[in-house]
This record gives C-alpha cells, sequence and structure tokens, in this order.
C-alpha cells in the first residue's frame, strides 16, 4: 500500500473537510468551498467530494490538494503518519483560494456575455434577414441580405456548440468569434438606428456593407 492508498483508507472525506470548517448538512450536502455557493451544491460521497455546480469531483487528497493549493506529496504530508493530522497553512492556501475563487468568477461573467453577445448576434442576423430580404421582382439584392443569409446560419451553429459541446477551455479558445460579434453589433447596431430615422441613407450604408471589412466574421 502506497502513502496515497494509506490516507485514502484511514481517513474519510468528511471528517477531514468537518476539520476544515465545512459544515456537512445531514443529507450529505455542503457548501462548495470552490466556487461562491449560497446554496449547498456539493454532496460529500463516503470517499468522494463532487460540486454539482463547478462539476468537480475530488477524493481525499484531491480535495486536500485543490482547499490548499497542495502538491499530492504536501498534501500527504499535511496529514501525518499516524492517526493525526495537521491543517495545512492556512494563510497562503487560503489566498491561492481567494485568486481560484476571483479567476472563475471572472470567467463566468465573461462566459454569460459572451454568450448574451452570440445570442444577439444570432437575432441581429435573423432581423437583416427578414429586412433585407428580396422581393420576387426585385433585380437588387441587397448585401445585408446576403450577408446575414450566411450568418445567421453559422452563428445559430455556434450558439448551439457553446451550450451543448464546448469546454470552458474551447471558448476561450473561441473568444476572437465573439469579439467580432461584439464589434459588428457594436458598430452596425447604431448604423441601423441612424438608418431608420433617415431613410434617404439606405443606398450609402448599403455600400459601406460591402466593403470586406465589414463582413462579418471568417469562419
Ligand atoms: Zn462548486
Amino acid at each position: 500500500m502506497n502513502c496515497f492508498e494509506e490516507i485514502r483508507n484511514r481517513l474519510e472525506i468528511r471528517t477531514v473537510a468537518e476539520r476544515y470548517g465545512i459544515e456537512i448538512k445531514r443529507n450529505n450536502t455542503c457548501l462548495c468551498p470552490f466556487h461562491d455557493d449560497h446554496h449547498p451544491s456539493a454532496h460529500i460521497y463516503p470517499n468522494a467530494f463532487h460540486c454539482f455546480t463547478c462539476n468537480v469531483h475530488y477524493d481525499i487528497l484531491g480535495f486536500v490538494m485543490e482547499l490548499f493549493g497542495l502538491s499530492a506529496i504536501d498534501a500527504t504530508k499535511s496529514f501525518g503518519h499516524k492517526k493525526e493530522y495537521h491543517k495545512p497553512k492556512y494563510s497562503a492556501a487560503a489566498e491561492i483560494q481567494k485568486i481560484k475563487r476571483k479567476k472563475r468568477e471572472h470567467f463566468e461573467k465573461w462566459e454569460h456575455e459572451a454568450y448574451q453577445t452570440i445570442h444577439d448576434y444570432l437575432w441581429f442576423m435573423r432581423d437583416w434577414f427578414e429586412k433585407y430580404k428580396p422581393s420576387p421582382n426585385d433585380t437588387y439584392i441587397d448585401e445585408r441580405f446576403h450577408i446575414a443569409n450566411v450568418e445567421y446560419h453559422h452563428a445559430e451553429e455556434f450558439s448551439l456548440d457553446w451550450i451543448q459541446q464546448f469546454s470552458n477551455e474551447e471558448k476561450v479558445e473561441w473568444k476572437w468569434v465573439v469579439d467580432k460579434m461584439r464589434n459588428f453589433l457594436d458598430e452596425h447596431k447604431e448604423e441601423e438606428k441612424s438608418q431608420s430615422a433617415e431613410s434617404s441613407e439606405t443606398y450609402i450604408k448599403v455600400s459601406r456593407a460591402k466593403s470586406p471589412d465589414s463582413i462579418p466574421v471568417n469562419w
């Protein structure tokens, strides 16, 4: 039996968590120390900690490593070799936790705004699609109709991937697309507004929309 197994056999995660100030309710739930939790969203199993919000799962060692920002060896040392174990140095560890929590909250805020942007972009394109759809007798087709025709479908697909497929890392990797959407919206929302006030300017705006720079996202 190696030292990791020895600890897993000897100690219960519940005892350790309580020792470190985590209050465990009767139904084995507790406030998650890894995110800003107000209603218990973590569950203590006989051999594991699981948070349904963070979607993390730790055994006793993983839990202590994460809680105090320790390596596996240092976490093991913190349990000592006999029946006793001591609390790892809290000051530095608490600081690490604070930074981790800040980072997570920062990400969550960004992710929320990013999704809002994707959603806005999707609706904006749907709007353009309807608004500039040529009628059967039109010989002239507004460039915005072409853009919206392609972009709407791309944005729809992207939005579904965002919700169903992307990991957090992938979301960050695709940040450039969200940024382009944001820029595009910032630029064109104003344009649309002023246009509905002065419809005589429509044609000038149309030719602006033809410049390659204003083609939205290069998928
Ligand atoms: Zn959590």
